[in-house]
């Protein structure tokens, strides 16, 4: 990192130092912030809901999302669906029992009280991770005793596979935002192509049997069968697939 290096309004990333947090049943705040969210959901969030949910992707864009303008003036945001009551609490509340995907909540419920930016910029070498700590008024959570690296906290909170596929998910988002639709404009053709391949990952799957995707592009007979297998392998060669398509003269 270049000593000049400025984070967001003056933020200090985490050092050794640690940080002091819990959130369980016994707080007095539980499950206050599952509530009032505008919660971006990732690709890779939607995948393993739609997988936790056992319903397709399709279904579960339909039941639990809408589609906003987000940062990328040039690629919509995907948000989880607040219910319509007093309270606009996650669908995926049980006021008693606190969230009913756990092992599977998005990545920004799992990241939290943390948030996590990456310097990816070359003259840095390889991309570097930095985490700030977050504090909502309302959460007591940081008023608890047990202390945590930042280590900890991603191993407890089984954050590597969704940073991994974030960084990726980044790459693909930076693409998007330097507007490759040939002059198509929102909603044109490579962009809806786009839109089904990052979030509707099952729609995909029939979109690369009828297109006879793998075999077109090359792949040996061990990733096919690893793509076919599995909606990660799927979403990663979507991700490959697409930057080829939207990058190639
Ligand atoms: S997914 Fe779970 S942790 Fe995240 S807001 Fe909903 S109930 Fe809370
Ligand atoms: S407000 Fe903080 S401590 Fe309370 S439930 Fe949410 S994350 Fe946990």
């Amino acid at each position: 990192m270049s000593s000049e290096k400025k984070f967001p309004q003056g933020m200090k990333p985490l050092g050794p130092e640690g940080f002091r947090f819990s959130c369980n049943p016994q707080v007095p705040c539980f499950t206050r912030c599952c509530r009032k969210l505008e919660l971006v959901l990732y690709p890779y969030d939607i995948l393993r809901l739609k997988q936790r949910l056992r319903i397709t992707s399709e279904e579960f864009l339909e039941r639990y999302t809408g589609v906003v303008e987000g940062q990328n003036p040039f690629f919509p945001s995907v948000v989880l669906r607040m219910l319509p009551n007093a309270e606009y609490t996650c669908p995926f509340l049980d006021p008693a029992a606190g969230c009913t995907v756990y092992s599977d909540r998005p990545s920004a419920c799992r990241t939290y009280p943390l948030e996590r930016a990456v310097d990816r910029r070359p003259e840095a070498g390889r991309a570097k991770e930095f985490y700030f700590l977050v504090r909502h008024d309302y959460c007591l959570g940081h008023d608890q005793d047990r202390q945590w690296s930042v280590k900890e906290w991603l191993a407890d909170q089984r954050l590597l596979p969704y940073n991994a596929m974030a960084d990726r998910w980044a790459e693909m988002d930076t693409l998007f935002a330097s507007n490759p639709w040939r002059g198509e404009g929102a909603a044109g053709p490579r962009q809806l192509l786009a839109f089904m391949i990052c979030y509707n990952v099952d729609r995909f799957r029939d979109y690369v049997r009828d297109h006879d995707l793998l075999r077109r592009a090359g792949l040996d007979k061990a990733r096919r069968r690893a793509i076919a297998l599995d909606d990660e392998a799927l979403l990663a060669f979507g991700f490959d697939w697409l930057q080829n398509l939207l990058t190639s003269r």
